[in-house]
This record gives structure tokens, C-alpha cells and sequence, in this order.
């Protein structure tokens, strides 16, 4: 090792032991050791390291394989500046420092969904969760819906979100909020069918978009609220580059208006940039339009295929601003 600059030695054992891995029942270890090595900006000896301090994989044909989650949470963790989710969640919450009269006006996107059927069973209607946003002053135009097929399809349209100014006012919601923001987990990249087990997310310390709105839901109906997690789309995520599952809590505040509360955008603001406190006001009953809310529940799917498929369909969303 000469002649190179010095690196510095990231201390990947720490890192591993501050994050949770994705417990074997819901890892899907399908990213070969090549790509963990690029999303960590780390050669094979730091991979030895991070195997040997619990990193699960699994090798097949001679290669190590990972689950994503677990390496984009390694590199979110790991304080290098460097790895690339590190690098994708500062751009994407780049908004999120800048005054937050531009998350308020109205904005246009091309909405791209496509539906894959991996283990399709042949031609059949499709069902999109689609966007729901006319109860928030948006705008849905030109939808194009799949016809029946097989394999995969596309759901097209174009979206027009807006923003609202509109704080929860109920004390009880709000110190409930508070309560939750103040327990101290750690959010984490977690997969959807997981994040559905929000007692486990939970009892690890962790969280994540659907879970904390499953879990503060539940709080809020205990408290005597009508609350509902509800999934959705987070815009701008790079092209869809980066697959951010979304969901909030929708709950009726003592108004009698329902409000969006979006609890865990709020949390991974404030761990990415302490100068983000406008935003993550914001998150907290108004609406902002980088969110396109759909028809789906905070533990459904946002798509289905009835070709009788036991597998579940993959729903890949690309959305672009359109100036
Ligand atoms: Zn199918």
C-alpha cells in the first residue's frame, strides 16, 4: 500500500453494531459483493470486516450476496460522506434545508408506474392503488390505465400536487407526535413486508416510513382519533432511483379536518440537517407537494395482478418534475 493517499480507516465494526440488520425471515440477499463494494466506496478486506462483525450473506456460484437495505443502512451509518447512500439522501433532502414556500405551491409531475408480475400466471386485469390527491387539492390528468395482460404494465399520468399550511392543533396528538419523536429510533431502510411487523421494527429500535405511521395510527386511535396510515409516493427520489417506500398518518384533528402527519420524513430531516426545522414542522398535520398520497392503506400493497400469482407484484414508480 504505497503511494496512495491515505485513507481513512472507517471503523466498519462500530458501524455494524449500530445498526440493526434485516432479520433472515424477511433478507432478501440479492445484491453481489461487486455492488456492495461500490455502494460503500470499500475495497474486499473492509467487506471481510463488515462479514465478520454480523453482516448476513449468502454465496452463490462462489460470490458473496446482500440484502440492499442492509448496505444502504451501513453506508447511511457509516459517517464517511462518501458512500452512496450517503451521498443520495443529501441530495434528496437537499429541499429540506431552503425555505419551505417552494414545498407550498402547486407543482407538476409526470407519474410513472410500472407493474411487474415476476411469476405471472398469464393475462389478467391489473389494479393500481392510484393517486388519491383531489382530497388535498391536487390534480389527476391524462391517466392512462393498464389494459388486461400478462407479465407487466404501466399506469401513466400526469400529477399536480399543492401545499397547505395547516399544523396540527389538537395538544393530545401533537405530545403523542412528540412522544414518538422523542423515543429515540433510529431510522432505518427496511423492507416493505417487514416494516407491515411494526411491533418488530419497533422492539429493534428502529424505524421506518410505514412502521412509525402504523405505530402512531394505532396511538392515535387509542387516544380516540380516527387515524389511518395511508401509502403514497415521495417525489423527486432521483428518478425513482432510490425506492423510499412513503406513507403517513391521515387522522381527523380536533377541527374536524383531516391532517396528514408525516412523522418519520420529519425524524430522517432532522438526523440529516439540523437546519431542516421548518420542514419538519411542516410534516406535522400540513401538506407539502412532494407527496402524492394513494388509495393504499400504511400496510397494503400499491399494486395487485389477478393472474392468481402467489408472488407479489413489483411496483416501481418513476416521477419527474415537469417545468
Ligand atoms: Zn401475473
Amino acid at each position: 500500500m504505497s503511494g496512495q493517499s491515505v485513507a481513512v480507516d472507517t471503523p466498519w465494526e462500530r458501524v455494524a453494531d449500530s445498526i440493526e440488520f434485516i432479520p433472515a425471515e424477511y433478507s432478501v440477499r440479492d445484491q453481489p459483493e461487486s455492488v456492495a463494494q461500490e455502494m460503500l466506496r470499500c475495497g474486499p478486506a473492509e467487506i471481510d470486516r463488515l462479514v465478520a462483525a454480523g453482516l448476513p450473506c449468502e454465496e452463490r456460484d462462489g460470490v458473496r450476496h446482500f440484502d440492499t437495505n442492509d448496505l444502504y443502512n451501513l453506508g447511511m451509518y457509516s459517517n464517511t460522506s462518501k458512500t452512496q447512500p450517503e451521498l443520495a439522501f443529501r441530495m434528496l433532502f437537499r429541499f429540506a434545508g431552503r425555505p419551505v414556500d417552494d414545498l407550498l405551491r402547486a407543482k407538476t409531475w409526470d407519474f410513472q408506474v410500472t407493474l411487474e408480475c415476476p411469476d405471472c400466471a398469464g393475462e389478467a386485469p391489473w389494479r393500481l392503488e392510484a393517486p388519491d390527491i383531489d382530497r388535498f387539492g391536487g390534480r389527476l390528468a391524462e391517466v392512462s390505465e393498464p389494459d388486461p395482460g400478462a407479465g407487466s404494465a404501466a399506469y401513466t399520468a400526469t400529477v399536480t400536487t399543492t401545499g397547505a399550511r395547516t399544523p396540527v392543533i389538537s395538544p393530545v396528538l401533537r405530545e403523542l407526535t412528540q412522544e414518538y419523536l422523542a423515543a429515540g429510533y433510529r431510522w432505518q431502510m427496511i423492507p416493505v413486508p417487514m416494516q407491515a411487523d411494526y411491533g418488530l421494527v419497533h422492539e429493534l429500535g428502529a424505524t421506518s416510513c410505514i412502521a412509525a405511521s402504523l405505530l402512531l395510527t394505532e396511538r392515535f386511535r387509542d387516544a380516540g382519533y380516527r387515524a389511518e396510515a395511508k401509502r403514497g409516493w415521495f417525489c423527486g427520489v432521483l428518478g425513482g432511483a432510490l425506492d423510499l417506500p412513503h406513507a403517513c398518518v391521515e387522522v381527523e384533528d380536533d377541527d374536524g379536518t383531516l391532517k396528514t402527519i408525516d412523522i418519520a420524513k420529519s425524524q430522517l430531516a432532522a438526523r440529516l440537517s439540523a437546519s431542516t426545522g421548518d420542514f419538519q414542522e411542516l410534516c406535522l398535520g400540513s401538506i407539502y407537494n412532494k407527496v402524492i398520497p394513494s388509495t393504499a392503506s400504511g400496510n397494503a400493497a400499491l399494486g395487485y395482478h389477478e393472474c392468481g400469482s402467489k408472488t407479489p407484484v413489483h411496483v416501481r414508480a418513476d416521477i419527474r418534475s415537469v417545468r
